[in-house]
This record gives C-alpha cells, sequence and structure tokens, in this order.
C-alpha cells in the first residue's frame, strides 16, 4: 500500500516543508506539536495534529513513546523526521520500522555508522572518500598520540569519537602541548558526551566547508545533486549557504560527485544524505556525513529543480529514483539567509511576539517560514525562524536579488539577523567568494573592535 498519511516528528519551517510536498503528493499530513506550539503554522495547515507533551522538546519532540502513540492513533503510515530532533536518531528509526511504519529516512545501521565518527571515518575511507590525514582509529595513548602527530605533521587536531557542536576538540600546535591538550579533549569528551574516546586528524589552516548531497534508492542506485558551500559559519553553525560552490569547476564537481555517487551505491544507502568535506588547496577532506535531510537543502533544489522532501517520501515508499546521474542539470547559482530571532551582532536570542511580518517575493524568491503576524516565537526552540532562498541565472545576479529580497523582508517585534545578512553582502570577500570558514569569526571580532 503506498503511504497515505504521514506524521511529521518535527515543528517550524520544516515540518511546513514535508507537509507542502506531501500535500503535492495527495498525501495526507498529521502534525504533532507540544503545548508552547498549539498555534504553530505547521499545526494549523496539517490535516490533522496531535498535542504531545509539554514545551521542553525532551518531553515533546524527542518523546518517542508519545510520538508513535500519536502516528498510531491518527492512523499514519509513515514518519518523516525532518532534521535534528530525532532524525539521526538510529534507535527511533528501528521503533518506527517495528511498529510497522515506513520511517522515511536511511536504514537504521547506516545512520548508526555515520553517528559514529571513528566508524563513519573508517566506512568513508573504506568507500574511496578521501579522508583528512590521521590515526585510523581511536588512539589510547599519549606514545601513540606523539608518533601519529609526528607522522602527519604538527599542527594536529585532537577530536572526541563521541563528538558534537566542536566539543571535545583541541588544535595542538606542537609536541610540547600535545600530553596537556589531549588530557583536557579527554575530559571535556567525558563530560560532555560520557565516553573520553580521542582520536587524532592534520588540522586544516584555511579550510572551506564543502558539502555534496547524494540519494539513494537503497539498492545499489544512487546518484548525487552537487554540492553546497557552507563556509560561512559562526561557532560551527551555518549562516549562508551557497550552491554551486565558487571554487569548484564543473570537473571537479563531477569528479567528486561520482566518488560520492559511487560510495553510497556500495554502500545501499537510502534516501537523501549529505556528506561534508573540508576543502583546501584544491583537496577535499571528508570530516562527516549527515543522514538526513539538510537546512539548506533548498539551494540544490533551486539549481537542479528536483524536490528532494518529494524525492525521499517516493524512495521510502519503495519507488525508484525519479532521475538518473544524467538527467541533472545545474543550472545558476542559489543562496540562503538563515534568519534567526536573535540580536544580529551579540547573538543573543530574541523570542516573543511578532508583531508584524511582510515576507519577500518576487521572481526567484523562496521564503520557507513558519511566521505570521501575531505569532508568538517560543523561547524553548531553535532561534531559526525563517529561510530566505534566492536564485539567479548567475552568481551576481542572485546576490544583487538576495539584496534586494534581504530589503523588502519585514520582521518586527522580535530582533532577527537580517542586518547580518545585508551586512555580508557588501563585504568584498563574500562578494568575491574568497571566504574559508575562518572568515566569519574573524570579521566580526574585527568589527566589534572597531569603535561605533
Ligand atoms: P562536530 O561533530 O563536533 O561538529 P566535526 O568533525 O563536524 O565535529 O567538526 C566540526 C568543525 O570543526 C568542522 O566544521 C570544521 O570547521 C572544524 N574541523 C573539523 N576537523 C578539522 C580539521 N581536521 N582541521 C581543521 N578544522 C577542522
Amino acid at each position: 500500500m503506498p503511504i497515505s498519511r504521514i506524521l511529521i516528528a518535527n515543528r517550524g519551517e520544516i515540518a511546513l516543508r514535508i507537509h507542502r510536498a506531501a500535500r503535492e503528493m495527495g498525501i495526507e499530513t498529521v502534525a504533532v506539536h507540544s503545548t508552547a506550539d498549539a498555534d504553530a503554522m505547521h499545526v494549523r495547515l496539517a490535516d490533522h495534529a496531535v498535542c504531545i507533551g509539554p514545551p521542553p522538546a525532551s518531553e515533546s519532540y524527542l518523546n518517542i513513546a508519545n510520538i508513535i502513540a500519536a502516528a498510531e492513533i491518527a492512523g499514519c503510515d509513515a514518519i518523516h523526521p525532518g532534521y535534528g530532533f530525532l532524525s539521526e536518531n538510529a534507535k527511533f528509526a528501528e521503533i518506527v520500522e517495528a511498529h510497522d511504519l515506513v520511517w522515511i529516512g536511511p536504514k537504521p545501521e547506516h545512520i548508526r555508522t555515520m553517528g559514529d565518527k571513528v566508524a563513519a571515518k573508517a566506512t568513508a575511507g573504506a568507500l574511496g572518500l578521501p579522508l583528512v590525514p590521521g590515526s585510523s582509529g581511536a588512539v589510547d595513548t599519549v606514545d601513540d598520540a606523539r608518533r601519529i602527530a609526528a607522522e602527519i605533521g604538527y599542527p594536529v587536531l585532537v577530536k572526541a569519537a563521541s563528538g558534537g557542536g566542536g566539543r571535545g576538540m583541541k588544535v595542538v600546535p606542537d609536541e610540547g602541548q600535545l600530553e596537556t591538550l589531549m588530557s583536557q579533549a579527554r575530559s571535556e569528551a567525558k563530560s560532555a558526551f560520557g565516553d573520553d574516546t580521542v582520536y587524532i586528524e592534520k588540522y586544516l589552516g584555511n579550510p572551506r566547508h564543502i558539502e555534496f548531497q547524494i540519494f539513494g534508492d537503497g539498492r545499489g542506485q544512487a546518484i548525487h545533486l552537487g554540492e553546497r558551500d557552507c563556509s560561512l559559519q559562526r561557532r560551527h553553525q551555518k549562516v549562508l549557504e551557497e550552491a554551486p560552490s565558487p571554487v569548484l569547476s564543473p570537473d571537479e564537481r563531477e569528479r567528486m560527485g561520482r566518488i560520492c555517487a559511487e560510495a553510497m551505491a556500495q554502500m545501499g544507502y537510502r534516501g537523501a544524505g549529505t556528506i561534508e568535506f573540508l576543502w583546501e588547496n584544491g583537496a577535499f577532506y571528508f570530516i562527516e556525513m549527515n543522514t538526513r535531510l539538510q537546512v539548506e537543502h533548498p539551494v540544490t533544489e533551486m539549481i537542479t529543480g528536483i524536490d528532494l522532501v518529494r524525492e525521499q517520501i517516493r524512495v521510502a515508499d519503495g519507488k525508484d529514483l525519479s532521475c538518473r546521474q544524467e538527467d541533472i542539470r545545474f543550472e545558476g547559482h542559489a543562496i540562503e539567509c538563515r534568519i534567526n530571532a536573535e540580536d544580529p551582532w551579540t547573538f543573543a536570542p530574541s523570542p516573543g511576539a511578532v508583531t508584524y511580518y511582510h515576507a519577500a517575493g518576487g521572481m526567484h524568491v523562496r521564503v520557507d517560514s513558519g511566521l505570521y503576524a501575531g505569532y508568538r516565537i517560543p523561547p524553548y526552540y531553535d532561534s531559526m525562524i525563517a529561510k530566505l532562498i534566492v536564485y539567479g541565472r548567475d552568481r551576481d545576479r542572485c546576490i544583487m536579488r538576495l539584496r534586494r529580497a534581504l530589503d523588502e523582508m519585514v520582521i518586527e517585534g522580535v530582533k532577527t539577523s537580517i542586518p547580518l545578512h545585508q551586512a555580508l553582502l557588501d563585504q568584498p570577500d563574500v562578494l568575491s567568494g574568497g571566504y574559508s570558514i575562518k572568515w566569519l569569526e574573524e570579521w566580526l571580532q574585527e568589527r566589534s573592535a572597531k569603535p561605533a
């Protein structure tokens, strides 16, 4: 039986995004929500809605028992997890399948492997993806660390195997500081993740973040949909993403894309995934794989014309991929700005009532957001309230249109990061595409050091 009713185990813009794809496929949707989200747009638009708990995510959007119960009560036959929350929880995926519900996501064993950094790196290496030089697994003793670091050369990076969000990570400039920094990384990892396993990598000085979107049918067919450049980051959080990357040639895209797609075909990967690389001086280095839809997926949709959520639902339903690699054309340029409810310069969260809202419009402008005038942004969740995605025939025209669209967006009642994006689009390094993952933080520091 084809999927006819999907429970969306998420909130905000991504819940809406999934609802929209389902609706366009003639599939009904069931929204779940915390008591803090009773008035949210995803709840209003879905065909049905079920309250699954109080505001804290641990008691609602992460509450597996309540979500499964909601799916059964509402007569759903599938669950889409969106991103964040339970999307990369292999156990949840298994529970969903054990309840005879279709899991709109990768196979649980692939989620598990890629969620373990050491296993992910070993798997990526075995599948032919280029790795950052480093230890081939966990490093137990300082002597081993010394030997490996001497081989790959300083500076090196000590990383927590269970790491996330950059925690448990230390840059070691020279051998003299290895022992101290390694033990610091270990104790940080122990207290943050309950696991003090660490490994070692060469520290790349000034890389870009370039990731490939891939898609598999779970039966040995896989394609790639090109790359996204997400180098503009603050504290490992992406701020603005673009496709294609300003630094890749069509040949490099084709070569790396093919390596990624072949790896996924060999793995038997199912659904959407993102393979993240650092890129420096023309070389790619695998850092991690995300086994889910990404926040920044719309820039890929804009330049390929492919609806990634529709594709996820089709593949979960056992259908073939809707296109072959040779059918995919990369046309034009797209940029996404993540608009957060926060002070644009101090980044302090700014939840509260939105008193007025006007979304940008016009040709090639897309706004993914659950905002409306009168909506109260709850303080409990991620501060991202909208994504502004703009397409242009080339990068320059995309930027001109993005400036115009940012000027049109009006969000009153709370502070937003719109002024940050406007300022970014005046920076020569952003206009030329000549930035690395360090650029944004350095620019913010210089800016705050200047007298007002
Ligand atoms: P986490 O899961 O903690 O976010 P990642 O492995 O994804 O860990 O790394 C987080 C960030 O740290 C990367 O996006 C990159 O900015 C930086 N980073 C990771 N590995 C390296 C490396 N070998 N050299 C330089 N920077 C790195």
